[in-house]
């Protein structure tokens, strides 16, 4: 069946609990023993395997085309489970350059603490990948599309490269969603999302999903059993409700993106766009490639610097001023003053993140209405 309707009926109980058509909540953290084998068939919210747990977890593996799933509490858990689990003291990674903050300082601090090494490479780059591998490098780490910068990796030569030098392959999709980009066919061995994003698409829970190969997710959930960064059923069953509409939510977010992208890059005021669905973009060619929409986040640098980034936020009336992006509603930003703070000035100098970029994660919206917007705040 076709994603749109896996979005709606995958992982639906059968028969129907009760006749309910939305499957129940079930706000019971501890489930009457049937003499379970192993530790983690136990039935306990923690252990993932709530009726709310089972039913997501076959909607996540259906709608990305993976052998199995796990929900975590945020995408940072999830993050935080897969590296935790299958990565050892002494392991090294290749990771993006320039990835999420939180993902960048799990590398950078926490699992450095524990001696998991990483190197950060040009993704776009394959030719230069060769001299960043060690004996130790055990996994690649990339993401579909960058955050803040938008760039798109050269993701079918990633998944060639972790097959022929035996590394596991995870790919963090938020930006992109298996409506615009599945890169498991692609040959990733795990794909990664915060569900907080696009996948819920509300801005009112944070939850996190792990996707791909049967043996690593089920490593993973040993791990995060351990761990303990479950989803509560509440958020299961919202994330749930989420994605019935992801397929016409990100419908409208691609298109919003691209027109505004399209109305930026003609403005005077604007000295750059930062949007893989632009055909003048250094990524136009593998977002063709690889993905079916470029998602609804693009980035722009006004001209005039930090100054005129301020007073385009304080000016523009509909977008919220505020982290996070994926929501019904337009978020705007500054990365390098509130996401990307984590990022030392010369790292952020180094791939290319100046402080008077904006992002702008373009909501559901009427596109004529964000385009006016804009327009009278730059004015
Ligand atoms: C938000 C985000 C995360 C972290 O997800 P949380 O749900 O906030 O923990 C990870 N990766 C990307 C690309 C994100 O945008």
């Amino acid at each position: 069946m076709k994603i749109d309707t896996q979005l709606v009926h995958a992982g639906e109980p059968s028969p129907r609990i009760g006749g309910a058509v939305a499957t129940p909540i079930f706000q019971s953290s501890t489930f009457e023993s049937r003499n379970e084998a192993s530790y983690h068939d136990i039935r306990y919210i923690r252990m993932n395997n709530t009726p709310n747990h089972v039913a997501l977890h076959a909607k996540l593996a259906a709608i990305e085309e993976g052998e199995a799933a796990l929900t975590t509490a945020s995408g940072m858990a999830a993050l935080s489970a897969t590296f935790f689990s299958l990565l050892k003291t002494g392991d090294h990674v290749l990771v993006q350059q320039c990835p999420y903050g939180g993902s960048h300082s799990l590398f950078t601090h926490d699992l450095a603490k524990f001696g998991v090494t990483h190197t950060f490479v040009d993704a776009t780059k394959p030719q230069t990948w060769d001299a960043a591998l060690r004996p130790a490098t055990r996994a690649f780490y990339a993401e579909a599309l960058t955050n803040p910068l938008l760039e798109v990796a050269d993701h079918a030569a990633v998944a060639r490269f972790a097959k022929r030098n035996r590394l596991i392959s995870f790919i963090d999709s938020t930006f992109a969603t298996p409506i615009n980009f599945k890169p498991l066919a692609l040959g990733y061995d795990l794909v990664i999302h915060s569900c907080t994003k696009y996948l819920n698409g509300h801005s009112d829970i944070v939850a996190g999903a792990i996707v791909g190969r049967k043996d690593l997710v089920e490593a993973v959930t040993h791990g995060a059993n351990h761990l303990g960064g479950c989803l509560d059923p509440h958020a299961c069953f919202l994330l749930d409700r989420g994605l019935k509409t992801l397929s016409l939510r990100m419908a409208r977010h691609n298109e919003n993106a691209v027109r505004i992208a399209e109305f930026l890059s003609r403005h005077p005021k604007i000295e750059k766009v930062l949007y893989p669905g632009l055909e003048s973009s250094p990524h136009h060619q593998r977002a063709r490639q690889y993905f079916s929409g470029s998602g609804g986040v693009l980035g722009f640098v006004p001209k005039g610097g930090i100054p005129a980034a301020d007073a385009i936020l304080r000016a523009v009336k509909i977008p919220v001023h505020a982290a996070s992006l994926g929501g019904v509603e337009s978020l705007i930003l500054r990365p390098a003053g509130s996401t990307h703070q984590q990022m030392s000035e010369a790292e952020k100098r180094a791939v290319g993140l100046v402080p008077e970029l904006i992002r702008y994660s373009t909501g559901i919206e009427a596109t004529e209405d964000l385009i006016a917007d804009l327009a009278q705040a730059l004015g």
